[in-house]
Parts: structure tokens; sequence; C-alpha cells
């Protein structure tokens, strides 16, 4: 009832079409969800869409121009992924890919910590934020490959020596915004089992490449 009283005084309009949404407290239209590039629910990647299109014009919004109001949407596509990718009661608690301190700064926010957080509200999970960290300035990776980049990353992540037992032999869910080779985050991956994680399960909203 309040939503519908708001969106008559503010409407929510949809960031593809720029037209009213006829959705409920959501802002793509429903003629646009069809125009976001999703992965099909049984592909190999752990992620919900492709990276172009409409996918990167949306992520982009997110992450670096402040429409931090897309979060509920945004959710919708990482929620459906970890359903059709795992079994979601198996999970013990949502760990965000950190970001490096002074990008936060700068930013303002940690794009996937908001999701992460969003995430675990919906599957009724805590989010972690604080059981990985990570430090250091990495070098651009861009042009690198999977090697390169593994051992770019290798040491930037760490799981703060107090945390280290609240992870033992925990199902995590690590949920990262863009996936490009998957170096980076079977890197945190392997400093949360080494830590003590029974499992870490990866789940990304894209996937860029590919
Ligand atoms: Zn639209």
């Amino acid at each position: 009832m309040l939503a519908s009283i708001l969106d008559l005084f503010f409407p929510r309009n949809c960031p593809v079409c720029r037209n009213p949404s006829d959705r409920p407290g959501r802002y793509i239209c429903s003629d646009c969800l069809n125009r976001v590039p999703l992965l099909p629910p049984d592909d190999n990647l752990p992620a919900a869409m492709h990276f172009e299109g409409y996918g990167r014009k949306l992520i982009l919004d997110f992450k670096f121009r402040q429409k931090l109001f897309l979060l509920e949407d945004l959710t919708d596509f990482l929620e459906a992924a970890a359903l059709a990718h795992y079994n979601v009661p198996s999970v013990d608690v949502v760990v965000p890919m950190p970001v490096p301190f002074w990008r936060r700064l700068s930013r303002g926010y940690n794009q996937s910590g908001l999701l992460a957080r969003a995430l675990a509200r919906r599957i009724d999970r805590a989010c972690r934020p604080d059981l990985l960290a990570r430090r250091g300035f990495p070098r651009q990776q861009a042009m690198l490959d999977y090697e390169a980049r593994r051992e770019n990353v290798k040491g930037t992540f760490r799981v703060p020596a107090r945390k280290a037992g609240y992870l033992r032999s925990r199902t995590v869910l690590l949920v990262d915004d863009i996936r490009t080779t998957g170096a980076t985050c079977d890197e945190a991956v392997s400093v949360l089992k080494a830590a003590g994680a029974a499992k870490v399960l990866v789940l990304t909203l894209a996937q860029a490449g590919d």
C-alpha cells in the first residue's frame, strides 16, 4: 500500500527503457527483464549474467554511478543463480569479496558487500564481511591471463586470526560482482579453506568475457 502510494509520487523509472516500471518495488520493467543477458541456470559458471549489453550497463550504473537503488533488482538475479547452482540451505554464512581499503574510500561503498548483505537477508543467513580482509595495492591485471593474475593476487587476502575459529567446518558462500578469469576468486577460496572453511561456494553477479 505504502509502496504504491510512494510510486505515485516517486515513479520508479526503468534504467533500461526509462519508462515507469510496472514491477512493485523494482526498477527494471517486465519488458526489459528479457533484455538482461542472463546465463542459463544450468551453465557451468556460477554467475547470474553476462557482463555485456544491458547487464554491463546495470552493473556499471550500480558499481560506479552510485545507482544503489538497483540493489534489489540485482539481488533478484543473484538469488536465482544461487538457487540454481547450490544447495542454499547448506550455506552457513555469506562473505563478500573484499575491495581494497583505498578503493572503498574513493567510492564510498563496497558493491559486493551490498550485494552479499542483500542476498544473505533473502536466504536468511548471516553476512560476515569481517571474515575476509584484503591488503595492499594490487597491480592492474586487465591484460593478464589466469596464471599471471593468480600470481598477482597472491597474499592479498587474509582471514583475521581471531576470525578463523568461526570459519571452521562452515560452508561459505563467497559473493563477488564481476568474474573474469576467476583467479581472484580462486585465491580468496584457498585462503578461506586454509583458515578452516569446510566448503566455499562462489557466486558472482556477472561473468566477463567467455
Ligand atoms: Zn524497461
